[in-house]
């Protein structure tokens, strides 16, 4: 039987494995690291947002400030006496004198219907415009209190500036106001006092989000008003974040923070690629270190698979090697295991060839032992269906030496009339026999005939289903001719002893007889003489006729006397087992049984019966039985080939029952076949049946014949059983 490995799917490779090893180590660091990192980052950006809306809250006080100083200022002027006495010129000299340290463009003085009166930027007296929108007057008129605009652009100088504005009051009332303006450029350093990042965008934007003043691009955006997506966010609350575009179309982060005094908001816009470059530094570093580790650890389990593969496939070779039993030197070996591995095989391969020198000695004896007993060796393998034979069993059944063998063709070579017997013997493996012996001929290619004896052994696997058979074959003919030729000699003895015992007997019935005979002719003489006469004395006949008739009985009783001397004659009584005498009997008559495709079934007695007897007379009395039964069946044209022999116990006795499916016996011959001489066979004596009685009859025994109910004969076979042995 070959084993064939299971198939499955092919394992993966050392290397493989390694590099999914270092894989499966980098890869969940490698994802640890980025949560760590993209946490730190969001963590970053919410301190940066908290940092940049601190920095607007800056612009925004500072730009409070500024306001309120030039309130301040401007309230200071406002109630100068100058004004109340409406000494403008003066005043125009006055406010034209402080209008630098104010960090204002211009001061200016309105009346209440919007007329400039007098403004630093012309010389007093000049020709001046009148406002024609004057939100911020009015709210200045209304209130009584300093005010702010918007970013609109101024009529003097024609360049968008905010006005400051607080009023003038005489006598609990609003008379003027007075104003100073604020160029953007003017507010652009509150912007740089916070040393912003160059890429950062700072700015102010009044109540419409106008722009006051811009970090960066001021002259051309200041007046304009911001697009509506920056509106909108910042329109919601005081102070926030969000993500929108610059007005440089740069996407970015806005923080901004509106003055509930001047309701200005100070925006900041931070570029997003700055706020993400940290992280994304963080995370290109981590990815090209990540990287970098694995195609480390990668060359690193390539490496060492390198060595693990060259060290498992340099231990191949020695593998191999072991199932040859020749032990190879090692080859360099990168790890313990395999060094290990590789001694181990080492081993092995020493120890089997020390195993098959072992074996191959002892076949080698078994070889030379088995030609000496002309033994060929044979197994046949169940499952394949394989037999292998060894060169002495080809050489015993005239096979050549290559030719395979099959079962077909060893039942081939066996004599036809063993053939169903040989078959079926060889089936009963397959159905639970545990070992077989049998006897067959075979007939060679030249002709001849040859007697095998074979013996077999079945062989269980653990389910005890039949795997294998073993066995050996012998060639039995030399013994099987002597066999022959003896059972030959035997039957010529039997029927030598028993033309002796009738010659024997016919002369001891002449010489008994002879004298009565002698009597009874000589007194018929006289009788015949005296009934000659005239008047014969019928007395005296009468007298010869008694004479006559008791020398008649005399040879009846010698006769009688002589049979049962015959059945005593030369017994050898000894105790003998009923199992022993059948077995001996059995092994007698094989060969009749073969020759005449005959089969002897016994159902025997399974209790140890034993007689006291002569062995040998009852061994003839069941050859003569068996014999008798072989010629009933053979007389047959279509006829069963199975005798049946059985024993039992009956009371104190044994019987032994030999039954056909010949022709039976006629019912009135019953009893007559048990005289001497009555045959109905060509060649028979007739003598048979009646010496096996007088043998039976000798041992206190009985013997009888009846016809079975479904065709054939039984004789009955009874003897007295052997008293126990005494202790
Ligand atoms: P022989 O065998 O020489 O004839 P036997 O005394 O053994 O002498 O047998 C006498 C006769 O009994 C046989 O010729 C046969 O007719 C008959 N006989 C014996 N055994 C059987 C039997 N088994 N079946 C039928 N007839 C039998």
């Amino acid at each position: 039987m070959t084993d064939r490995p299971a198939q499955h799917s092919a394992p993966p490779s050392v290397r493989r494995v390694l590099t999914l090893l270092v894989a499966a180590c980098i890869v969940p660091i490698v994802l640890v690291l980025a949560v760590l990192i993209i946490n730190f980052y969001r963590q970053e950006e919410a301190r940066l947002v908290e940092n940049t809306l601190n920095h607007a809250r800056h612009v925004s006080a500072a730009a409070d400030r500024e306001v309120r100083s030039t309130q301040l200022a401007l309230q200071v002027l406002a109630s100068s006496y100058l004004l109340h006495e409406r000494d403008l010129r003066t005043f125009h000299a006055r406010i034209s004198a402080v209008v630098d340290k104010l960090h204002v463009d211009s001061i200016l003085l309105l009346d209440l219907d919007g007329r400039i009166l007098l403004s630093t930027l012309r010389p007093y007296g000049s020709a001046l415009p009148q406002l024609t929108d004057r939100p911020l007057l009015q709210r200045t008129r209304s209130t009584a209190m300093p005010g702010v605009s918007g970013i609109f652009t101024g009529p003097l100088v024609g360049q968008p500036i905010v006005t400051i504005a607080v009023p003038v009051i005489e006598n609990g009332k609003v008379v003027m106001s007075l104003n100073a303006t604020v160029t953007p450029a003017t507010l652009q350093p509150l912007l740089f006092e916070q040393k912003f990042p160059e890429s950062w965008r700072a700015g102010i934007v009044d109540q419409q989000f106008r722009i006051i003043t811009r970090s960066h691009d001021m002259a051309r955006l200041a007046g304009q008003q911001l697009p509506a997506e920056l509106r909108q966010p910042l329109s919601r609350e005081r102070e926030s974040a969000f993500d929108s575009y610059t007005l440089e179309g740069k996407r970015s982060l806005f923080v901004y923070h509106r003055s509930p005094q001047t309701g200005w908001t100070a925006i900041l816009g931070i570029p997003h690629d700055e706020l993400t470059a940290p992280l994304q530094r963080s995370l290109f570093w981590l990815i090209t270190l990540s990287v970098i580790a694995l195609a480390l650890g990668s060359t690193c389990a390539l490496w060492l698979a390198r060595r693990v593969t060259r060290s498992i496939q340099a231990l191949i070779a020695p593998a191999l090697a072991v199932g040859q039993a020749v032990p190879l030197p090692l080859p360099r070996l990168y790890f313990s295991e395999a060094r290990e591995l590789g001694q181990a095989l080492q081993i092995a391969a020493r120890d089997l060839q020390r195993a098959r020198a072992d074996s191959s000695e002892s076949e080698q004896r078994l070889a030379l032992a088995a030609r000496a007993a002309h033994l060929g060796i044979w197994t046949r393998d169940l499952r394949q269906q394989q037999i292998w034979v060894s060169q002495a069993w080809r050489e015993l059944f005239g096979f050549n030496a290559e030719q395979p063998i099959t079962l077909d063709d060893l039942l081939a070579r066996v004599h036809p009339a063993d053939r169903q017997h040989v078959q079926r013997t060889l089936d009963s493996t397959l159905y639970g026999a545990t070992r077989y012996d049998m006897e067959f001929r075979i007939e060679l290619a030249s002709g001849c005939q040859r007697w095998i004896s074979s013996h077999g052994s079945v062989e269980f696997d653990r389910h005890q289903r039949p795997t294998l058979v073993r066995g050996v074959s012998l060639d039995i003919t030399s013994r099987k001719q002597a066999e022959l030729d003896l059972q030959q000699k035997q039957k010529e003895v039997t029927h030598l002893a028993r033309v002796a015992m009738l010659g024997e007997l016919s002369g001891a019935l002449a010489h008994e007889l002879n004298q009565p005979l002698t009597a009874i002719l000589s007194n018929a003489q006289a009788a015949q003489r005296f009934l000659g006469q005239p008047a014969p004395d019928l007395a005296e006949v009468q007298e010869i006729l008694n004479d006559i008739a008791s020398e008649d009985q005399r040879a009846g009783a010698i006769i009688a006397r002589l049979r049962s001397l015959f059945g005593k004659h030369d017994a050898q009584r000894q105790r003998i087992s009923a199992q022993s005498l059948i077995d001996s009997v059995q092994h007698l008559i094989s060969n009749d049984l073969i020759h005449q495709r005959l089969t002897l079934r016994t159902e025997l007695c399974k209790e140890t019966l034993t007689l006291e007897a002569d062995p040998v007379q009852l061994q003839q009395v069941l050859l003569n039985l068996l014999m008798n039964a072989c010629d009933a069946q053979s007389q047959q044209i279509e006829h069963s080939n199975l005798i049946v022999l059985r024993s039992a116990r009956v009371g104190q006795t044994l019987q032994l029952s030999i039954s056909d499916s010949g022709g039976g016996i006629p019912a009135e011959a019953l009893e007559q076949i048990f005289t001497p001489f009555y045959t109905t066979k060509a060649r028979g004596m007739g003598l048979g049946l009646s010496i096996c009685r007088s043998i039976v009859d000798a041992h206190g025994g009985r013997l009888w014949a009846e016809n079975n109910s479904h065709g054939g004969a039984t004789f009955h076979l009874r003897l007295p059983l052997a008293e126990a042995a005494q202790p």
